[in-house]
């Protein structure tokens, strides 16, 4: 019975690898020109200031959907458009998109100077040589403050290419496009970047985030990420955030940003503007 069962799970686990493949290459094919089909939006999530609760800016998060396979996880299709390249054409797109709601909420009241929407830029984008270049002939043409364009990029990314990385991060950083480090502490790379290049943000992974309340061991190592995010001159963002106590916890060990479900999910650009002006007018209490 034994071998008959192994074989049957073995038959099983073919054909789910084989399933798992047909569809990555449907994504794939159905990623091809999404954007100008109208399939791509973008989601903003407020980051919000822990000592004075306000909002100070977003994460602006891609958002698919397609009219047959529904809505596609980023988490699903963007692997799948590094590795097909359509990543650069979706990540300019995401650029513009981006830029062009900072240009529309410019005069907003609740729009300070240094409020920022951060983009998500993975290591192929840039590991361009004219990535910098492009970016800021892109903020300029649409005539928006550079702070109010942020970057978020994850220590991979980094580390893809790192020598062309540091070309592209010291030509944005002089420009004034502050860069975050995105799901830190979650890769496999030294710390040794963190003494040169020019990065403004550590952004503290879920992972950390979630288990704070039971876990003894993560509280350490939030607060440890702080401190040496502190010690190298940087900001913390914490993300995940989906209770009060881990909001106060991180607080209370001097973490700058919060985001997570507990203040709000991703928003689609006109209910995240309802909540910049309602937050504006009655902020919430810390
Ligand atoms: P990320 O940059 O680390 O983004 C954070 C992810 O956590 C987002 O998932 C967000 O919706 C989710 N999240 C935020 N707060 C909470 C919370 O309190 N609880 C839980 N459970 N989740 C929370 P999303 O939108 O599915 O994006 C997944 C990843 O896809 C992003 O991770 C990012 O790496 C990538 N991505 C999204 N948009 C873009 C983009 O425009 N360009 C590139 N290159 N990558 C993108
Ligand atoms: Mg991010
Ligand atoms: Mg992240
Ligand atoms: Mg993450």
């Amino acid at each position: 019975a034994l071998p008959q069962g192994n074989g049957a799970r073995i038959q099983r686990y073919t054909q789910d690898l084989e399933d798992q493949q047909r569809q990555r290459l449907h994504i794939q094919r159905a990623l091809r020109g999404a954007t100008e089909r109208h399939e791509m939006s973008l989601a903003f999530q407020p980051k919000i200031c822990a000592q004075h609760n306000r909002v100070l800016g977003a994460e602006a998060l891609l958002r698919w959907h397609h009219p047959e396979l529904g809505h596609v996880s980023p988490g699903l299709f963007i692997p799948l458009a590094e590795a097909s390249g359509d990543i650069f054409a979706i990540g300019s797109w995401v650029i513009e998109q981006t830029l062009g709601y900072i240009a529309a909420w410019q005069d907003a009241a609740w729009m300070s100077a240094d409020f920022n929407i951060a983009v998500n830029v993975s290591a192929r984008q840039l590991s361009r040589r004219d990535f910098a270049d492009t970016l800021l002939a892109q903020v300029k043409r649409h005539g928006v403050e550079l702070a109010h364009l942020s970057l978020e990029v994850t220590e991979s990314g980094l580390m893809n290419d790192i020598h062309n990385a540091r070309q592209q991060l010291e030509q944005l950083h002089a420009a004034g496009i502050a860069v975050a480090v995105d799901d830190f502490g979650t890769g496999h790379s030294s710390l040794a970047y963190l003494k040169t290049l020019p990065l403004s943000t550590l952004k503290i992974d879920r992972a950390f985030v979630m288990d704070l309340e039971d876990s003894p061991v993560d509280r350490q190592l939030a607060r440890t990420i702080t401190q040496l995010a502190h010690g190298v001159g940087c900001d913390v963002v914490a993300e995940g955030i989906e209770t009060p106590a881990q909001a106060d916890y991180l607080r209370s060990i001097g973490c700058e940003i919060m985001q997570g479900y507990f203040y709000s999910r991703p928003l689609p650009a006109s209910a995240f503007t309802e909540l910049c002006t309602r937050w504006e007018n009655a902020p919430r209490p810390a």
